[in-house]
């Protein structure tokens, strides 16, 4: 089967594609010039006239549980750590219904903003949720979109000097043989992948030294990604200088983190040479900047990072993060705070779209996804400049980004439409929001 999306109004690609792009099977085989033809005949043509395409936007920071408990009462107006200690007994009580309704609905709501990729960031293990990770991958085989299921981990309890309580943490062996036993059974090493797993111990702050280091001999065994928040607050500066005698990057480097395979969550608190021993060690940065504002964490160095040589993507982050998860409005977010950091020359909307395409592919270590050139995967977001937002706009790329595109016409996944029309192939919304509405009002309930 090939299809040729057709003379797009406008695409975002690294290469000339005015004349649209072929895509044969699950890839992009060709990418044409204004007025060119493919170098076979088609059997569909989509005429993209009317739609912006994008790469399938990427999302590399996530807590799907956390929709959840999205304006949580209790945990309103908090910075960090009271945000946390507010929520982690609410969390205490997750069950395998609630995370597969909610894992479901997150997957859904990033499908409908343009993301084809989309790693979480799962690591609230309570008793009867040993399986959190099997029932993530058959969630996201079902919606049809890639994933990089990060296996998170707790050990350190309030009672020995961390922040999460007793019924959230697990035990170090439990952990490593659950880490071993998700990779083994989900893990698709190279191209195409659709589930991917990484590793990921929670924080700093909510972690022994010990896990990190055998997680990272785990992680290189096995080959694959390692996962973490850091450099979020000055909180977690206090704590790291307070139990470990360092900064946050000085740890992260003593327990064997400190490489390419590595992408951190958040990214803010760094120092100019923090910076570069970063860009030096290849390791990423997922840039959360809704996250960031709601929880008043402060203003990632996004430029800097990515010009001292860091990958650096763009995340949603999990209920903190505006409590949406509609990666197109992150990817504006993105440029509204960087420019309060840099000015308004120094990022630019191409620079936003390119963090969250291959910025983020990067991060999760892709290099089939996050570009549109012949070889890559087909994945595709299609968005229609037809709401009064757009009205009388000039740049039809800019306008995605400035005039705040919220909702894509059309996804595509390895060749495969996932989204027609604005709604998702094959799936009930209506249904899925229902049972997401009740497990939330269920876990919230029972705390
Ligand atoms: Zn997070």
């Amino acid at each position: 089967m090939r299809t040729w999306v057709r003379a797009p109004l406008a695409i975002f690609t690294g290469e000339e594609a005015a004349g649209g792009l072929v895509v044969e099977g699950e890839r992009i085989v060709e990418c044409l010039p204004a007025g060119g033809e493919p170098a076979a005949p088609c059997d569909r043509v989509f005429d993209a006239s009317e739609h912006v395409v994008l790469p399938g936007l990427v999302n590399t920071h996530h807590h799907f549980y956390q929709t959840l408990t999205r304006a949580h009462g209790p945990a309103l107006d908090k910075e960090l750590f009271d945000w946390l200690k507010a929520l982690y007994p609410v969390w205490a009580g997750l069950t395998p219904e609630h995370l597969d309704a909610a894992t479901r609905l997150a997957l859904a709501e990033l499908l409908l903003s343009g993301c084809t990729t989309a790693a979480d960031h799962h690591y609230v293990f309570p008793a009867g949720l040993e399986e959190a990770v099997d029932i993530q991958a058959a969630a996201a085989r079902d919606l049809g979109v890639r994933v990089t299921l990060t296996r998170g981990a707790m050990n350190l309890s309030v009672e020995d000097g961390g922040l999460p309580p007793a019924s959230v943490v697990q035990d170090a062996d439990t952990i490593l043989a659950d880490s071993e036993r998700v990779i083994d059974a989900f893990h698709e090493p190279g191209e195409g992948a659709f589930v991917q797993v990484a590793l990921a111990p929670c924080s700093p702050f909510s972690v022994t030294p010990e896990i990190m280091r055998e997680t990272a001999a785990l992680a290189a065994r096995k080959g694959v990604g390692l996962h973490t928040h850091l450099g979020e607050t000055e909180d977690e500066n206090a704590f790291c200088e307070a139990r470990f005698g360092c900064r946050p990057l000085d740890y992260l480097e003593d327990v064997g983190w400190l490489t390419d395979g590595t992408w951190l969550a958040h990214g803010i608190h760094f120092t100019p040479g923090e910076i570069e021993r970063l860009g030096r060690a290849g390791t990423g940065v997922a840039h959360c900047p809704g996250s960031n504002m709601v929880l008043a964490s402060g203003l990632c160095p996004a430029v800097d990072l990515e010009a001292s040589g860091v990958p650096v993507g763009i995340g949603v982050d999990g209920s903190a993060s505006e409590d949406a998860s509609n990666l197109v409005q992150e990817v504006r977010q993105a440029l509204q705070v960087q420019r309060l950091r840099y000015g308004a020359a120094r990022v630019g909307h191409l620079d936003v779209l390119r963090w969250g395409t291959a910025g983020s592919a990067a991060c999760l270590g892709r290099g089939d996804i996050g570009r549109i050139e012949p070889g890559r995967l087909a994945d595709l977001a299609l968005f229609k400049l037809d709401e009064p937002r757009f009205s009388g706009a000039g740049d039809p790329l800019a306008a995605l980004v400035l005039c705040g595109a919220h909702r894509a016409d059309r996804v595509m996944v390895g060749g495969a439409w996932r989204v027609e029309d604005g709604a998702i192939v094959g799936l009930d919304l209506d249904g899925l929001m229902a049972r997401h509405r009740e497990a939330a009002r269920s876990l919230v309930g029972a705390a």
